[in-house]
C-alpha cells in the first residue's frame, strides 16, 4: 500500500490458519483486452489449426501440473480437479462451439473462445447451487490458459522469496497446487468463494487463505507486511507491534488446537453429560470419500448426486448411477450413506452449448423433485441405481425440495413402482431402505407434523430454508447481508421441524451449511437435532464443540434464545456463552 498505515481487508475465510509474511502481488488477471479480428474465409483452416494447437499446449501444461499434484502426498485425491480441466479441453461440444463460431462469424479464435466461455459461464451461474456455481471459476481458468497460449503470453510459474503471501486477483487450482509450501505461507485473492477448487486445494495443503477480498491485488504493493487470518477472513496490512504479538499468540494456539483436533477426529462426539451426537459428512464427488473419512465422518448425511449429470450431453445410465453409489456405500460401510435424488433444474444440466433454456427464477423453478416427477424416466433410472447399491451396505434415499404432501406421496409411489420392477427382474435391493425428505421449503416446514408421518427421517436444508424463509436469493450479493441462520423466524421453523419429527418418532438431522458452523452447534443440540452433516473440514470442529458442551445447558441456551427478538442479540448471547469454550476459534484467552 502507498501509505504505511495499518489497513484491514475483509474477505471470506477459505482455509483456516494465521500467517505473517511479505506480499507478493501476482498479475494473473485475465487477459481481457484482445481484439476482435475478422478472418478471411481462406484463412479459416489456419485459424482453427491455431486453436487446436493452443488446446494441445494447454493440455500438456495442465497434465504436467496434475502429475506434480499426484506426486504430492495428501494432494493426490485432488488431482481430479485438474482432470475436470483436461476433460473440458477435450470436450468436443466445447471446442466444437468455438470452431463453429470461428466459421460462422468469421472471427479470430480468441473472440470465438470468449463468446463460448461467456455462454458456458452464464449457463453455470443460473444453477442454484453454490458448489456448481463456483465451477464457473474452473471454466475461466481453462479459458484463461487457452487465451494465454493463443496470444503467446507467459504462462510460466512464479519465482518467490521465502515467507511469501501470494496476493492475486485469482489463482487457478493448478497454480495453487504448484506453490511450494517452503516459500509460500498463504494466499489472498480478490475473488473466489469457500467452495472454489482453489480454496479446496489450499485447505488440503493446509495453507491459510482468504478469498473475496475485492480489490486487494490492486491496492497492495509487493513487499507489504501482511497478517493473513484465514479463520476470520481478514488481511491486516502493515500491522502494529501489538497486532503482531497478538496474532503470533493466536497463530501458535491455533496450530496446537488443529493438531489436537486431528488426533481425535475419528473419536465419537459425546457431550460432557454423556449424549452422543452423530456427525456425518456431505459429499459431492466419490473422489472425496477419503477426505471425508479422514476427517471423522460417521456416515454420509448428504450425497449431492447432481454432479453425475454435469459436463455431459446425455443422462447417466442406471449402471453409472449404480457404480457411483456402490463405491460410496461400500467405502462408508458400516456407516450409512444418504443418497439425495437429483437436485437440479431440468434444462440446466445438459451441457450442450447454446441449448439452455433459462428460467427467470431458477430457485423457484422446475428443479429437484419437481423435475423428477415430470421426467419420470430420469427419476426411475436414478432410483434403480440407488436401490441396486443399497444391497451392498446401509443406504437411505432422500428427496429434495419437497413442498407438500402430494409431491411426497407421488414420489413414494414412483419409488414403490421402481422397487416392484426390480423385484420382477430378480434384482436384489434393501427392502427396508429408509426414505427421508429434505425440509428446505417453508411450506414443508409448516406441515412438518403431517409429513413426518410419511417419511422415515428428515434432514433440514438450511441453505434453501433460509433463502425461502427470509426471501433472499442466496446468490445475490446485494441481499447477502440478510442471510441469517439466527433469524428468530428461522429458529422457530427449525424448532417446529425437530419437534414434529420427534412427535412422530422419526430422527431429524441437518445438512445445510449451518450444521458446519460450530457456533450454532449448542443451539441445534438444544433444539433437539439428532445428527449433523457437514463439509469434511468442519467435522472435527463440530465434534469438538459437542465435546465441550453439555446437553442440559444447550437446552437452556435454546430455550432462552427462542425468546430473543433479534439475531444480533442472539449472536451476542451466544458469543458470551461459548466464546470461553472455544478460545482457539473465537479469540478469547485460554
Ligand atoms: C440446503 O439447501 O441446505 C442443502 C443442503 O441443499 P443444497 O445446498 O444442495 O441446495
Ligand atoms: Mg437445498
Amino acid at each position: 500500500m502507498k501509505s504505511k498505515q495499518v489497513h484491514i481487508f475483509h474477505g471470506i475465510p477459505a482455509s483456516a490458519g494465521i500467517v505473517m509474511g511479505k506480499a507478493v502481488v501476482i498479475d494473473r488477471r485475465k487477459i481481457e483486452h484482445y481484439p476482435r479480428i475478422r478472418i478471411p474465409p481462406r484463412a479459416l483452416g489456419d485459424e482453427i489449426k491455431r486453436f487446436d494447437e493452443a488446446v494441445g499446449v494447454s493440455y500438456s501444461q495442465i497434465e504436467g501440473a496434475k502429475k506434480k499434484l499426484e506426486a504430492k502426498e495428501g494432494l493426490k485425491e485432488h488431482s481430479f480437479i485438474l482432470e475436470t480441466h483436461l476433460m473440458m479441453l477435450h470436450d468436443p461440444v466445447f471446442s466444437g462451439r468455438v470452431k463453429q463460431l470461428i466459421k460462422k462469424d468469421l472471427i479470430n479464435a480468441e473472440w470465438a473462445l470468449k463468446i463460448a466461455l461467456q455462454e458456458l459461464e452464464e449457463s453455470f451461474s443460473q444453477i442454484d447451487n453454490d458448489y456448481i456455481r463456483s465451477r464457473v471459476a474452473d471454466t475461466s481458468f481453462v479459458g484463461d490458459r487457452l487465451l494465454r497460449n493463443l496470444t503467446g503470453k507467459d504462462t510460466g510459474g512464479f519465482h518467490l522469496p521465502e515467507n511469501s503471501i501470494i496476493v492475486a486477483h485469482d489463482l487457478s487450482p493448478a497454480d495453487t497446487a504448484m506453490m511450494s509450501k517452503e516459500k509460500v505461507l498463504g494466499f489472498a485473492t480478490d475473488i473466489g468463494g469457500q467452495t472454489s477448487h482453489t480454496a479446496i486445494i489450499a485447505r488440503s495443503l493446509e495453507m491459510p487463505a482468504v478469498v473475496g477480498l475485492k480489490d486487494a491485488s490492486t491496492l497492495l504493493s509487493p513487499g507489504d507486511m501482511l497478517i493473513l487470518d484465514g479463520i476470520s477472513g481478514i488481511v491486516i496490512v502493515n500491522p502494529s507491534e501489538t497486532q503482531v504479538s497478538e496474532y503470533e499468540h493466536r497463530a501458535r494456539s491455533y496450530v496446537t488446537f488443529e493438531l489436537k483436533l486431528k488426533e481425535k477426529a475419528s473419536s465419537p462426539a459425546i457431550t460432557k453429560d454423556g449424549h452422543r451426537i452423530k456427525v456425518e459428512g456431505n459429499l459431492e464427488f466419490k473422489e472425496e470419500i477419503k477426505t471425508v473419512i479422514d476427517h471423522g465422518a460417521e456416515g454420509i448425511g448428504l450425497y449431492r448426486t447432481e454432479f453425475l449429470y454435469l459436463n455431459r450431453k446425455d443422462i447417466p445410465t442406471q449402471q453409472e448411477h449404480f457404480e457411483a453409489y456402490h463405491t460410496v456405500v461400500k467405502a462408508m460401510a458400516p456407516h450409512n450413506t444418504i443418497i439425495r435424488t437429483l437436485d437440479l433444474g431440468g434444462d440446466k444440466f445438459y451441457s450442450s452449448l447454446g441449448d439452455l433454456t433459462m428460467e427467470m427464477n431458477p430457485a423457484m423453478g422446475l428443479r429437484a423433485i419437481r423435475f423428477c416427477l415430470k421426467e419420470m424416466d430420469v427419476f426411475k433410472t436414478q432410483l434403480r441405481g440407488i436401490l441396486m447399491a443399497s444391497h451392498f451396505g446401509n443406504t437411505s434415499i432422500m428427496f429434495p425440495m419437497i413442498s407438500g404432501m402430494e409431491e411426497l406421496l407421488r414420489a413414494k409411489d414412483i419409488l414403490e413402482e421402481t422397487k416392484e420392477d426390480l423385484r420382477r427382474q430378480g434384482v436384489p435391493f434393501d427392502e427396508d431402505i429408509p426414505l427421508g425428505i429434505m425440509i428446505e421449503v417453508p411450506s414443508a416446514a409448516a406441515i412438518a407434523d403431517m409429513l413426518a408421518k410419511e417419511a422415515d427421517f428428515f434432514s433440514i436444508g438450511t441453505n434453501d430454508l433460509i433463502q425461502y424463509a427470509i426471501a433472499i436469493d442466496r446468490k445475490n450479493e446485494y441481499v447477502n447481508y440478510l442471510y441469517e441462520p439466527l433469524h428468530p423466524g428461522v429458529l422457530r421453523l427449525i424448532k417446529f421441524i425437530i419437534d414434529s419429527a420427534h412427535n412422530a418418532g422419526i430422527a431429524v438431522s441437518m445438512c445445510g451449511e449451518m450444521a458446519g458452523e460450530s457456533i450454532y452447534t449448542p443451539i441445534l443440540l438444544g433444539l433437539g437435532i439428532d445428527a449433523l452433516s457437514t463439509n469434511a473440514l468442519a467435522i472435527p470442529h463440530v465434534k469438538e464443540m459437542i465435546r465441550r458442551i453439555d446437553l442440559k445447558r444447550c437446552k437452556q441456551i435454546a430455550g432462552h434464545i427462542l425468546d430473543i427478538k433479534t439475531a444480533e442479540e442472539i449472536k451476542a448471547f451466544l458469543g458470551r456463552e461459548i466464546g470461553d469454550r472455544f478460545p482457539e476459534v473465537f479469540g478469547k484467552e485460554e
